[in-house]
């Protein structure tokens, strides 16, 4: 049951995977969530994460914004990356992750989904079949305050690193192979 909750694997932010790894895996398009995954809720892009674009696109990896937030932040974001996106997705309904996949011109299978909540990008991942990996959502050191649900997904996480399945299903798409040890943050 919880089950469909769970991704294919856990990372500590979208910097400890590396993305030609994917590639030589066989996948070929990125689908990426923005807020708490790439930035803090609401920030403009980092030069980091700019650079992370540059070397995604680089291995030969398309990539595409999925957000259910609206076009003025998108285009905020964007600035300095060059990438497809889709706004006010109404994400997990799977009609947007499907007409990612359209516009990117890959098949489910060639993609991988990475977003920070399992309620909503991870299950809707997971109900069109698209690989997913959860990054733990990011936190400014002054919030001490966290949501109702993100203890119900400590609770999920609880059982998903006991199961090695499931939080092994992409293999080695590690920077470094410790950053496995996410797993255990919380
Ligand atoms: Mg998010």
């Amino acid at each position: 049951m919880l089950r469909r909750f769970y991704p294919c694997a856990y990372v500590r932010s979208v910097f400890s995977i590396d993305y030609a790894k994917l590639y030589n895996k066989g996948f070929r398009a990125v689908i990426f969530d923005i807020d708490n995954t790439l930035v803090h809720h609401g920030d403009n892009s980092t030069p980091e994460v700019d650079e992370l674009f540059r070397k995604i696109h680089n291995t030969g990896l398309k990539t595409l914004l999925l957000t259910n937030n609206d076009e003025e932040r998108v285009l905020r974001f964007i600035k300095n990356i060059d990438t497809q996106y889709i706004c006010d997705a109404d994400k997990p309904k799977p009609a947007s992750y499907m007409k990612a996949i359209e516009m990117l011109g890959v098949s489910k299978e060639e993609t991988v989904f990475i977003g920070d909540q399992m309620f909503i990008d991870i299950i809707g991942a997971n109900r069109c079949g698209i690989p997913s990996i959860l990054v733990h959502f990011i936190q400014l050191p002054e919030e001490k305050h966290i949501g109702k649900k993100r203890y119900i997904e400590k609770f999920i996480l609880w059982f998903y690193r006991r199961n090695k399945k499931y939080r092994s299903q992409l293999g080695d798409i590690y920077i470094k192979k410790e950053v496995e040890n996410a797993l255990e943050q919380r």
